[in-house]
């Protein structure tokens, strides 16, 4: 099989993913969810669609913005943080954004924290002026530390941020946290939140001129109806009619429910789409409301 990696008027679409890390998988089953599959090449850089006109470049993380900005591929997911990263560097050297979020993927949650010794005591923001700050997240700290009109030194390392208190490099860091554990176990605090982060779909800022436009298209619809039921629930009950606006209030997540009369009786049949958890304290709660003949189904494919 021989690819052409090269730019200019394609009739597939390229969407770059990580391919070895935290995102990788998440991102995979994502697409996959979406109905797409690959001629599998794990190993390799290039997968190629076989049920759609699809492929995928498998490379590492903060290549995606680059890859899309220069046309290489037509969309990536990637970090919030890489993603905004890059952009913030590109602005300071006055280079156009060329990309832009155009889903947030509801994986690889993660935060950008100022964290800092667990020995101080943090009373602002305005504590950093004048000290050393470790990151690997130069151009977002540096437009965080502008819009409040701190003067700070940045330390720019491209990894074990974490350590660099205790060597002695720099007076606090700003890093990504998830749970915090990597923090606690160097003696440090999270103290300011500068950026709350999860997996994106990046797109270019301008549309596709060609098929591309209709592709990225399908997809986007396929991935909108995949998140919106991914803690997605259909509920069925039965209740008698005058209960039922008491049980809607019990499901303020549920889009506008079809009622259906049961007939030769006072009865009627609800079928809602709930977007929240459906526990069994709400099922039970919407018992006692009056529902009856309760099921919870799960979800598989919708589309709007
Ligand atoms: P690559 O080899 O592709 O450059 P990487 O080491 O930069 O990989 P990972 O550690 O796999 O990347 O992280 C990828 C993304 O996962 C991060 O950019 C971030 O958006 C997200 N993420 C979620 N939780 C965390 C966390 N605790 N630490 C770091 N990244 C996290
Ligand atoms: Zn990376």
């Amino acid at each position: 099989m021989s690819i052409n990696l090269a730019n200019g008027v394609r009739d597939r679409l390229r969407i770059a993913i990580q391919k070895s890390g935290r995102l990788s998988e998440p991102a995979r089953a994502l697409l996959a969810s979406c109905g797409l599959s690959w001629r599998e090449s794990r190993d390799r850089l290039f997968c190629y669609g076989e049920t759609l006109p699809v492929d995928l470049l498998l490379v590492r993380d903060d290549d995606i913005p680059g890859l899309i900005a220069d046309g290489v591929c037509d969309l990536g997911m990637v970090g919030r943080n890489v993603l905004m990263e890059q952009a913030a560097d590109r602005e300071q050297r006055d280079i156009a954004p060329a990309y832009r979020e155009w889903r947030a993927l509801g994986f690889g949650g993660c935060r950008l924290d100022l964290a800092v010794p667990e020995s101080w005591d943090w009373t602002g923001a305005e504590q950093v002026a004048g000290k050393r700050i470790a990151t690997s997240y130069p151009g977002l700290l540096a437009q965080w530390l502008r819009s409040r009109a701190i003067e700070a030194d940045i330390v720019n390392l491209s990894g074990s941020v974490e350590i660099a208190p205790r060597l002695g490099q720099a007076d606090l860091i700003c890093d990504l946290v998830s749970s915090g554990a990597t923090l606690a176990a160097n003696q440090l605090k999270p103290v300011e939140t500068l950026l709350r982060s999860e997996a994106v779909l990046a797109g270019p800022a301008a549309a596709f001129g060609d098929v591309r436009a209709e592709l990225a298209e399908l997809l986007l619809r396929r991935l909108d109806g995949v998140l919106k039921i991914r803690d997605s629930k259909l509920l069925l009950f039965q209740a008698p009619r005058a209960a039922v606006p008491g049980l809607l209030e019990l499901l303020p997540d549920a889009e506008a429910p079809t009622v259906t009369s049961i007939d030769g009786s006072d009865r009627l049949a609800l079928q809602a789409l709930c977007h929240g958890a459906v526990t069994w304290q709400r099922l039970e709660d919407l018992k006692r409301a009056g529902a009856a003949a309760l099921m919870v189904l799960p979800v598989e494919r919708m589309l709007a």
